[in-house]
């Protein structure tokens, strides 16, 4: 007498098929094979929900700044900014400052920079941005914010009230490490300067948080801040901090 013997059938899925299943089918097998895949599903959207909450959470703490990496120091920037709480987000065309919350021009050569801006088409995106969010220069990016610029003259953005003349420092002291006071707490800060433009003349918005020789150094003037110096080069981050609750303040405004 020979056991009758089951015959594998092929499953079919009763969550694509149409006409459910059919006589034959493992039924049992098939109610376990549609509650794997459901389980499944479920497992996949509970995890996109988590990563998105998670996303959500570490934007709302940490806000993203974009850093205009074109030429100079940009990957310091990005690592002072990571250190200073912020998310950094390299910027090479006007579309990516889109959901920026605050926006970086490193130093490097303002004219070079100038150049790229220009032929990119980058101009008026970037004057339109840092004309309505928190942005900061640094030494040529100073000078990309500027109202006038000379030595000589050139174009700027002209969101920050101030004339800066380039290269004001004479050959050899061009570049330098000073330590003073500032206006920032926690004592004497470093300030590297690399061929420093000199701030020649500020309009009665802007206010002065450290000098060298009597001009200013570091500005801010509402939600627009400028150094003539490199922050990023040193090791202190108070003033990266500073920019960085700039910006959380405009952002929970
Ligand atoms: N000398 C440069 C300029 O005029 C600025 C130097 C710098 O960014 N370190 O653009």
């Amino acid at each position: 007498m020979t056991k009758t013997e089951k015959i594998p059938q092929p499953l079919k899925d009763p969550l694509l098929d149409p006409d459910g299943p059919e006589l034959g089918d493992d039924f049992l097998a098939l109610c376990g094979e549609r509650n794997r895949r459901f389980v499944e599903r479920l497992r996949d959207e509970e995890e996109a929900a988590r990563q998105d909450k998670a996303g959500r959470l570490h934007r709302a703490e940490h806000p993203l700044i974009g850093v205009l990496a074109i030429q100079g120091n940009y990957a310091s920037h990005s690592a002072a900014l990571t250190e200073a709480g912020a998310e950094p987000l390299e910027v090479r065309k006007p579309e990516e400052l889109a959901g920026l919350d605050g926006l970086i021009l490193p130093g490097g050569e303002s004219t070079t920079i100038l150049r790229f801006l220009d032929k990119h088409h980058f101009f008026e995106a970037l004057q339109e941005y840092c004309g309505r969010k928190p942005v900061f220069g640094t030494c040529a990016g100073a000078i990309l914010l500027a109202r006038e610029v000379l030595n000589p003259a050139q174009r700027s953005l002209g969101v920050l009230d101030a004339v800066v003349e380039r290269n004001a420092y004479g050959r050899q002291i061009d570049s330098t490490i000073l330590t003073a006071e500032t206006a920032l707490e926690g004592g004497p800060l470093e300030m590297v300067f690399i061929r420093a433009p000199r701030i020649v003349s500020i309009g009665p918005g802007v206010e002065v948080l450290a000098e060298r020789d009597g001009s200013p150094v570091l500005v801010r003037q509402g939600v627009v801040m400028a150094a003539t110096f490199h922050p990023e080069l040193s090791a202190d981050r108070r003033v990266h901090r500073l920019f960085v609750e700039a910006v959380q303040a405009a952002r929970s405004k």
